[in-house]
This record gives structure tokens, sequence and C-alpha cells, in this order.
């Protein structure tokens, strides 16, 4: 399943990308390189791990979005938005549709030019810190 996801994109599907790409999609919601260096340190070193993120962002597979204090996040899919918790600093994608995102920005951006991506943020605090 992700060999051929990597192969359809055009990135030579490696033990080490294949490692990094499911990384990032078994993570609930977006998450910083640091975060996923602690799960795949056993297997690489930060340098490759940066190097494969490059790589698959790149070619489309992976999603960078800048999250709190400018740090990189990664997830899966494109043009689609997310919401930071300021408190604990969790990352949750907002899944849009299409239709969502054309009645958010569509009006703005008549006579512009084509849509291609969007980056959408949010900032709040989640329901679980509301909690606390
Ligand atoms: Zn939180
Ligand atoms: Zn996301």
């Amino acid at each position: 399943m992700s060999h051929a996801t990597l192969r359809q994109a055009g990135v030579d599907p490696t033990a080490r990308r294949v490692m990094v790409y499911e990384a990032v999609a078994r993570a609930e919601g977006a998450v910083s390189a640091p975060d996923l260096l602690g799960t795949l340190c056993a297997h690489m070193n930060k340098v490759t791990l940066y190097r494969i993120l490059d790589l698959l962002v790149e070619h489309g597979v992976v999603a960078r979005h800048t999250g709190p204090e400018r740090t990189a996040h990664y997830c899966l899919g494109r043009g689609h938005g997310h919401f930071h918790c300021t408190h604990c600093g969790r990352c949750i994608c907002l899944r849009l549709e299409d239709a969502h995102l054309e009645r958010l920005v569509g009006p703005e951006l008549t006579g512009l030019g084509r849509v291609e991506d969007v980056e959408l943020r949010v900032e709040g605090i989640c329901s679980d810190c509301l909690k606390k």
C-alpha cells in the first residue's frame, strides 16, 4: 500500500522512505520532525529524516505546513487546514471538502487565478486542554 503510493508519486520506495511515510500516516494529526525522530531514531539520524521528508514533500506525498512557533509539521494530503492548540501544541488536521474551501476563499479569489493549494491555520485551545 505505502510502496504503491510512493511509487505512484515517483519516489523509489526504499525501506526508510516507507518508514517515514508510515510514521506520518500513523500520527494523530500533523507531527513535527523532532516528534517523528522520536519514533524513528532507532532507524535513522536527523539528517536522513529531513532529507526524506523534503523528498516526500517535493513529490506531493506529504504536506508540510507551519505550526506553532514556526516549526514545520507534516501530514498526509494537501489543501486542508489545521487547528493548533496553543496550550499543548497538538496539531489537528481539518479535512475540508473542496466545496468548503471554495465557499471560504472562493469569493475572494474570483478573477485572481486557479487555487491549487490552501493553507488554513486556526489557533485555539483543544477540547482536552479545556477539560483540565
Ligand atoms: Zn491542547
Ligand atoms: Zn494535516
